[in-house]
């Protein structure tokens, strides 16, 4: 790996980095020097895949497993992660004692809460617990770890800021997201650590596959952006790498609106 990249000598954690929109934010912050820690809740396999694709391609990552949105997820996500540091370091002969981390992306969540109509509290908890809960206590848990000039950044939604009736409580826990960014921006400025949220519109992964199950359904969402197509994971990462890199250090507590200009 070059020692000129942009993150050389950073640590990261990204949430929900076994598929989808993490995936893409883990191989990019990685191949841009980080060493990332891959976090999963329960899917392993596609985990130590991204895990293999970073390596493959000459990045340094590792996996990091705990279920977000039980008691104690916050806790055992460190755990988990400085194991997998410790690991990590000793492989490449450093001191990863302490837990250093420079990167949080809290990407992880969960959507389909559906309309109030048909609202359960289940769902309800559910969704704040994931969404907006457990980043709140990952943000606990990593400030004191992590070294100035660090950088959070949250992965919201579209759907935090355009009316979004058909899933009310995950637009709802989104906007607890956006909110929390504000203030942790505020806070954390004496320390150089920049605090933003990226929002995306239509990506292509699996939250959204119902939504794209029909050519026509397709076409549909894809006419909401002035590009006329649907967003890439990719479309997304390459922000948050801009966001974490230290030519975004002079941008904090924004929502950035990362949708290819959907429903302008
Ligand atoms: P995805 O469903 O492919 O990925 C979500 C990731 O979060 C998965 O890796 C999943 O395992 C993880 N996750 C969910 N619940 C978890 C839990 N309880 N514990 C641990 N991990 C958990 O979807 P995605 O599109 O890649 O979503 C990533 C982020 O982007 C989410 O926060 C989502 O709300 C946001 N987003 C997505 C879209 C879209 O169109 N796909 C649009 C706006 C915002």
């Amino acid at each position: 790996m070059d020692s000129h990249r942009a993150l050389t000598g950073k640590v990261a954690l990204v949430t929900g980095a076994a598929r989808g929109i993490g995936r893409a934010i883990a191989v990019r912050l990685a191949h841009d020097g980080a060493l990332v820690g891959v976090h999963y809740g329960h899917s392993e396999a596609a985990a130590l895949d991204t895990v293999a694709e970073i390596r493959k391609n000459g990045g340094r990552a590792f996996p990091v497993g705990a279920e977000l949105g039980v008691p104690g997820d916050a806790a055992a996500v460190f755990e988990a992660f400085d194991a997998g540091l410790r690991e990590e370091g000793s492989e490449a002969g450093e001191v990863t004692e302490g837990g250093a981390l420079d990167i949080l992306v809290n990407n992880a969540g969960v959507s389909g809460s559906g309309p109030v109509g048909r609202a359960v509290p289940e769902v309800f908890d559910r969704m704040m617990a994931v969404n907006a809960k457990a980043p709140y206590f990952l943000v606990q848990q990593a400030l004191p770890r992590m070294r100035d000039g660090g950088r959070i950044v949250n992965v919201s939604s579209l759907a935090s800021r355009h009316a979004f009736p058909e899933s009310v409580a995950y637009a709802m826990s989104k906007g607890a997201l956006d909110t929390l960014t504000l203030c942790l921006a505020k806070e954390l400025g004496g320390r150089g650590i920049t605090v933003n949220t990226v929002a995306p519109g239509f990506v292509e992964t699996d939250m959204n596959a119902r939504r794209r199950a029909t050519p026509e359904a397709r076409d549909a969402l894809a006419a909401r952006s002035v590009f006329g197509r649907i967003g890439m994971p990719s479309d997304v990462a390459d922000v948050v790498a801009f966001l974490a890199s230290d030519d975004a250090r002079w941008v904090t507590g924004q929502y950035l609106d990362v949708s290819g200009g959907t429903d302008l």
